[in-house]
């Protein structure tokens, strides 16, 4: 609990997005700094799940029960019980208590204990890929909202790691190794991922030629990472320094207020949630038309750049192996797998994520998915979002299935209770949650070449 009440303390701060847009902001509000609550709210899987997550509240990755929970300052309690909901405390953070700040230069620019800032992200890409020229090629496939207005922003990069041969990592689809892509930090707070993405690709640079369980996955599969898939949230997160802010979301703040914190609710923000976005139910439940909400799904289908800079680079990784339509089961010869990682819970998600029908591979997937929380270590549960938390259009799951017959896994990845819960674990928890993804890694990527076992 300790650690929770330290690890979310950046909450009552996370008031004011930095941004460098010539317009004026309206004056923003006064935040209180006050003490920043988590909700434990009855809302069983279904209508009220679904309710809850409409009604604009900031619904955690997290489900014990029948109980959904919800962040949110004192006044969120009167809100919910406005609305219907009992909510009771669950947790009381603690108000910032460190000085923001990052240490050191380059690859090892660090921020609250040792996460690498994203500029230490990219500069480790480069590294990488001079260091090691036969195994890496860093792409750049497109660019963050704020560097598309000229404010500053990023590139959205990934890298391809592989024992290349001619023709390896170069972005058609008609590779001739099966190809497995890991991404990370699409919801900017959630900075455990980012770090287990760095040590992903560490992993397979200095194993290969060492570790033959590397050597062999890198002789026959492309590996594709993308290490910060949110730059712009990223920036948001880490310019809160020790204490992070936590921004879920992208920083496009064209669609509602700019500063979207009020006196009512501190935490909502602007932006657009990244994996609400796709046009894959775009719309559907557990997306919301709330500007400020955490799951706003955007004005239209695909309206963000990073949405689609994503959606160009899985079409341009991956041949469409399914039939439109929900009912079509993907070509039994499919190759390929990705994995978004999420935290912070114990569970594999697979398709559909919109509903809880069954996909036409839900045999196949649901068999990988358990393999998966197996590997992971007890407590890991699998299942589609709508059986274990709640039911979402618009995801990345949803899309890379739907659109291409690829297998997608949301892996939510973490504690909510314990030393190391929540979204910001001190930074020595990550080599606990290294011990359980690395063979979870592992195993998706070679899964990548024959996933439905029809090949
Ligand atoms: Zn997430």
């Amino acid at each position: 609990m300790k650690r929770l009440s330290l690890a979310l303390a950046g909450a009552a701060s996370v008031a004011f997005l930095v941004g460098t847009s010539v317009a004026a902001p309206p004056p923003p509000q006064p935040v209180p700094d006050g003490p920043t609550y988590v909700y434990r709210v009855p809302a069983p899987l279904g209508q009220k799940a679904q309710d809850l997550l409409a009604r604009g509240f900031d619904v955690l990755e997290q489900r014990d029960g029948d109980d959904l929970f919800v962040l949110g300052t004192q006044d969120v309690h009167r809100r919910l019980a406005d609305v219907g909901f009992a909510g009771s405390v669950d947790q009381v953070m603690s108000p910032a208590r460190f000085a923001p700040g990052t240490r050191g230069t380059g690859v090892n620019e660090t921020y609250y204990g040792g996460y690498r800032t994203i500029k230490a992200h990219y500069a480790h890409l480069d590294q990488t890929g001079w260091r090691y020229p036969r195994l890496a090629t860093v792409v750049d496939y497109g660019d963050s909202w704020r560097k598309t207005q000229g404010a500053g922003g990023y590139d959205l990069k990934a890298i391809c790691i592989t024992r290349r041969t001619p023709g390896d990592c170069r972005l058609t689809p008609t590779a001739r190794k099966p190809r497995f892509l890991v991404s990370a930090q699409v919801h900017a707070r959630e900075i455990t991922t980012g770090d287990l993405a760095w040590r992903w690709i560490d992993h397979l640079t200095t194993g290969y030629g060492r570790d033959p369980e590397v050597t062999a996955l890198l002789d026959t599969t492309e590996v594709w990472v993308i290490p910060i898939g949110n730059p712009d949230g990223v920036q948001i997160v880490q310019s809160g320094g020790d204490t992070p802010k936590l921004q879920r979301k992208n920083a496009n703040h064209t669609n509602g207020p700019r500063h979207c914190p009020t006196t009512q609710d501190p935490n909502a923000q602007a932006g657009i949630d990244l994996n609400r976005n796709l046009s894959a139910q775009w719309g559907d439940n557990g997306t919301s038309s709330d500007p400020c909400s955490q799951v706003y799904r955007g004005p239209k289908a695909d309206s963000e750049v990073e949405t689609r800079a994503l959606e160009r680079l899985f079409r341009s990784l991956y041949p469409d192996k399914r039939a439109p339509g929900d009912t079509a089961p993907a070509d039994p010869d499919t190759r390929g797998m990705v994995v978004t990682m999420h935290s912070a819970l114990n569970v594999v998600l697979l398709p559909w994520g919109y509903t809880t029908t069954p996909s036409p591979n839900d045999g196949p997937l649901r068999a990988m998915a358990r393999d998966m929380a197996q590997l992971a270590g007890p407590g890991w549960e699998y299942g589609q979002p709508g059986e274990l938390l709640y039911t979402a259009g618009g995801s990345i799951d949803d899309w890379v299935y739907g659109e291409l017959g690829v297998p997608h896994y949301t892996w939510e990845i973490g504690n909510w209770e314990g030393d190391c819960a929540g979204f910001l674990p001190a930074y020595s928890c990550q080599d606990g949650h290294w011990a359980k993804v690395k063979p979870m890694l592992t195993y998706a990527a070679r899964k990548a070449a024959n996933p439905y076992g029809g090949a």
